[in-house]
């Protein structure tokens, strides 16, 4: 792959209808398969596509000014549409739920979302796994009232702890220390593990992967390392900006004696190191440069309620109807709608990044793809 600049175009409202087969098939045992042979897991939600941060590899602040169309209020999801949802999935197989955004701690009564997400349970009775990856910049006023509200664990987005370099890149010039109040908030509630990701770009921050190793060692946070991605069409991706995982780890070796860990969990997104001494553990997420969509079991609920089976994908399934019933007319029933996704699932092909390692540069820079700040990451 090749540099390639990335045009902006606006990609939501371009879901397909949803369509709930005739007759229904009956209730399954076990897991939706998809056409690779991989089930359906894991459920990211976002919670809106609002934020108070520009940062320029997500919501470019040229992009993303006073004139942007954020989604009206009727087209947004409401908590209990997003309940019902999770609910859904749940019985269809999913076991982790995650909240995301735009920034998730900007929507309103979010708690209370939690709240009834946290009474869901699997078909066997047990609990899902239940996440949020925040900005972190309202965390260590919210951090508590989170937990309490059956929050288990949080992911927090940190860049830098230089604050000049942190300020620069969320464009809204906010303080790391508020960011890093909130991630000492977290762990004091009990939000655990804490883990924070680091979105790692040539030129602009990687200067800072050294001293976040370093700030984070032995604190019990698990601090994860994310390629720059050509997620949407409005950050002006280029390859060269990408700092490919194997040189983030040659340098952190430089710096400390680091051995693989095995996968916690089937579908994991990072590559897991740990320091020799035992003082903590590292992850690096390589989905540029090393593809993981083999067992890739990922859903994406966007603020509007469009289901995407890839973070990549061009279109969305349009869910959002078949709860109102504003598409195809009456409102479904949830055994319509679990049908409808199950079915959905299995047709589903997606491998965009194993795609893209062979793809013509110019082929995957304009390949039509959803914004991130509006399905989340
Ligand atoms: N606002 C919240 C936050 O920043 O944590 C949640 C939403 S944000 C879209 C989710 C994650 O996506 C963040 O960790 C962010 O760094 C990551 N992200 C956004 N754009 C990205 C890109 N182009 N490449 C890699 N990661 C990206
Ligand atoms: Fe906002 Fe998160 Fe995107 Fe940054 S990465 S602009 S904090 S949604
Ligand atoms: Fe999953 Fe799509 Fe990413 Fe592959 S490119 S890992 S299918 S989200």
């Amino acid at each position: 792959m090749t540099d390639g600049v990335i045009p902006l175009l606006d990609l939501r409202q371009s879901g397909r209808a949803l369509t709930v087969p005739q007759p229904l098939p009956p209730a399954r045992p076990g897991p939706w398969l998809d056409a690779r042979g991989r089930p359906l897991r894991d459920l990211r939600i976002s919670v809106t596509d609002r934020c108070n941060f520009r940062c320029s590899y997500c919501m470019p602040k040229d992009v993303f000014d006073k004139h942007y169309p954020f989604l009206p209020r009727n087209e947004v999801l409401s908590l209990e549409e997003i309940a019902r949802v999770a609910r859904i999935f749940a019985g269809l197989g999913v076991q982790k739920l995650r909240l995301t955004g735009g920034e998730p701690l900007l929507r309103r009564n979010l708690e209370s979302l939690i709240a009834q997400l946290s009474e869901i349970r699997t078909p066997e009775g047990l609990l899902l796994d239940l996440t949020l990856t925040t900005n972190g910049s309202l965390l260590a006023r919210k951090a508590q009232a989170l937990k309490d509200a059956g929050l288990q664990r949080i992911t927090v987005s940190l860049d830098a702890l230089d604050d000049a370099i942190f300020r620069r890149m969320n464009d809204v010039d906010f303080p790391v220390a508020d960011v890093l109040e909130g991630i000492a908030r977290a762990q004091a509630v009990g939000l655990a593990p804490v883990k924070v990701n680091m979105v790692v770009k040539r030129g602009t921050n990687d200067d800072q992967i050294l001293p976040m190793a370093r700030h984070f060692r032995g604190t019990g946070v698990t601090l994860r390392f994310i390629e720059y991605m050509d997620v949407g069409m409005s950050n002006g991706w280029r390859m060269d900006e990408v700092l490919p995982s194997s040189e983030v780890l040659a340098r952190l070796r430089e710096d400390a004696d680091l051995i693989p860990l095995a996968p916690t969990a089937e579908g994991e997104t990072a590559t897991r190191w740990g320091y020799a001494d035992g003082s903590g553990e590292i992850g690096l997420i390589s989905s540029v440069t090393q593809a993981f969509c083999g067992d890739c079991n990922r859903a994406r609920l966007s603020t509007e309620g469009q289901l995407y089976t890839c973070l990549f994908a061009g279109a969305g399934h349009d869910l959002r109807g078949l709860l109102r019933g504003d598409a195809l007319g009456e409102p479904r029933t949830d055994d319509e709608i679990a049908a409808a996704l199950g079915t959905m699932w299995t047709r589903r092909g997606d491998r965009y990044s194993e795609l893209r390692a062979s793809m013509p540069a110019a082929e995957a820079g304009s390949a039509r793809r959803v914004e991130m700040h509006y399905i989340g990451g």
